[in-house]
């Protein structure tokens, strides 16, 4: 179970640093660290929190959150990870599908006023007991209370415990709609946090730089669990990104690993005062979430020092990660794909239509199988049988191509993918291309519905200079000496922005529905 894990951490790593909370200037040895959790947790059970209850937690990062994260692990409870973008009506959706208990928040973050929120939604939320703000007295009120408790309850709830008991329940990016609510345990979520340590090489003198969000399992698990697993220290540069905090972060702390979506990457690369920060002391990090420009990996690795860089493909619903780049593969494997999967998980390609496995160099839908796929959807067995397999294969919903060596590349979503007129369309290779031409700083490819052909193709394209414009026609040129005639986009269609997730994940959905409308 986690809390053995960390307690096992404490009895090595006892007074090496933990935990540091850059913005706040507050740090946490492994020991303090495990006194903490155990406050926390023991203010739980004071609030009557038991084992498989659900309890929330809607907060931007900060120390705080690390511990809920193990005080709820420890006394077996489920906590509930929400989105700290999320509005009032998807909180009242989540309380409800997850049936909370207790929320702990914080009262609010820049424009987001979780108390008023929280308040909106309490009266009708019949299964939420107790809010707990980290930032005002109920947190103190709740120490309080753990106080109280006699300490040998925790050992107590450590016997109850096993390791295949849900700890989690993360809600998926809804990069492809609604976001479905996925129930992992200690067991699938403790050792994907370790083997991801392991591939990147951490020891206990590793300090891991967390500008990605806790909320997500890149924050959660292979940040805090990939680093507390093996004696490293969580260091959190802000509550929410910022380039410049980060990059100040990774100087003072002296970080040796850095995480980010490659947006992160490149904000903090092209930040006008980057040049001036010491990243001396890096040495590896993860890029993960979406495909890395090989320009963006280049710059990783050269200005930033961090030469052993590693690319993570996964989803929420495997805890995250089943495939990794290791630290000896070289550049063009850490740009062109995934890596290779990761110890103790199985990966097959497979026709979607009938499920056999592809030949080695052909796409199909990747299906994974091992210690990390979820228990399932939380209080949705059809979605969760349509994602898992009577065989246990999660069918991830990508489509890969995997060469002779094993490595993965990812080359879209099936549901991305368009059929034009009995085609097949993978809208990344059109983007890619579009890339290069000299007019487009940002561009996504989208099907619509089409009378004729079924679905045609549209590119939404962000201009360098909006100014300038961009025409179909001017496109179409571009494309005929280079594209097959069948892939050439019938629609432009100019945006200041896409929309995006909090993980920084284009919604496809979003702009295909939007174009839609605008066309019919
Ligand atoms: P939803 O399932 O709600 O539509 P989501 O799939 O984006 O949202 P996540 O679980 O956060 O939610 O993301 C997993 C997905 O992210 C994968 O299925 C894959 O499409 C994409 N992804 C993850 N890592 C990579 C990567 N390294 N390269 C390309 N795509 C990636
Ligand atoms: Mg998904």
């Amino acid at each position: 179970t986690i809390g053995a894990d960390l307690e096992r951490a404490i009895s090595r790593f006892g007074d090496r640093e933990a935990l540091v909370d850059v913005a706040g200037g507050r740090r946490w040895t492994y020991a303090e660290l495990g006194r903490a959790v155990d406050e926390v947790a023991l203010g739980l059970l004071a609030k009557g929190v038991r084992k498989g209850d659900r309890v929330g937690i809607w907060a931007p990062n900060c120390p705080e959150w690390v511990l809920v994260q193990y005080a709820t692990a420890r006394i077996g409870a489920i906590m509930v990870n929400i989105n700290p973008a999320y509005r009032v009506h998807e909180l009242a959706y989540v309380l409800k599908q997850a049936g909370m208990s207790v929320l702990v928040s914080a009262v609010a973050h820049k424009s987001s006023d979780y108390r008023r929120m929280i308040e909106q939604v309490r009266a009708e939320s019949r299964a939420l007991r107790d809010v707990i703000y980290i930032d005002d007295p109920t947190w103190d009120g709740l120490l309080a209370a753990g106080a109280t408790v006699p300490y040998e309850r925790l050992a107590a709830c450590a016997k109850e415990l096993s390791p295949h008991d849900p700890v989690n329940i993360q809600y998926t990016s809804g990069t492809t709609g609604f976001p479905k609510g996925a129930t992992l345990s200690h067991h699938n979520i403790l050792n994907n946090g370790f083997w991801v340590g392991e591939t990147v090489g951490y020891t206990e003198h590793d300090r891991v730089c967390l500008p990605v969000p806790f909320y997500h399992c890149f924050g959660m698990v292979m940040g805090n669990l990939g680093a507390t697993s093996h004696g490293a220290c969580i260091v959190i540069p802000a509550p929410a990104f910022d380039a410049a905090a980060t990059l100040r972060a990774v100087e003072q702390e002296r970080c040796t690993s850095l995480y980010g979506v490659p947006t992160m990457f490149i904000a903090e690369l092209d930040h006008p005062d980057f040049a001036t920060f010491d990243l001396s002391s890096l040495r590896t990090g993860i890029m993960a979430g979406s495909p890395c420009p090989e320009e963006v990996m280049r710059r990783v690795v050269s200005e930033m020092h961090m030469a052993e860089v590693s690319i993570c493909y996964g989803m929420t619903e495997t805890s995250p990660v089943s495939t990794q780049t290791r630290r000896d593969d070289d550049l063009a494997h850490r740009t062109g794909t995934v890596g290779r999967v990761l110890p103790h998980i199985e990966v097959k390609v497979v026709d979607p239509a009938t499920g056999a496995t592809v030949p080695r160099g052909e796409p199909g839908e990747l299906c994974t199988r091992g210690y990390s796929v979820m228990l399932g959807y939380w209080e949705e067995p059809e979605r969760t049988d349509e994602a898992i397999d009577a065989e246990r294969w999660m069918h991830t919903g990508d489509l890969a191509v995997m060469n002779d060596d094993g490595y993965l590349r990812i080359v879209g979503r099936i549901k991305d993918m368009i059929i034009r007129g009995g085609e097949n369309v993978y809208p990344r290779e059109i983007e890619e291309f579009l890339y290069t031409h000299p007019k487009i700083a940002d561009v996504q490819v989208v099907g619509v519905p089409d009378a004729k052909y079924g679905e045609e193709i549209a590119a939404c394209v962000i201009l360098r200079d909006p100014a300038a414009g961009l025409t179909r026609d001017e496109l179409a040129r571009f494309c005929r000496s280079r594209l097959a005639h069948y892939k050439v986009p019938r629609y432009v269609h100019v945006l200041d922005a896409f929309p995006m997730t909090v993980s920084g994940k284009v919604r496809k959905i979003e702009l295909r529905e939007r174009l839609a409308a605008r066309l019919a």
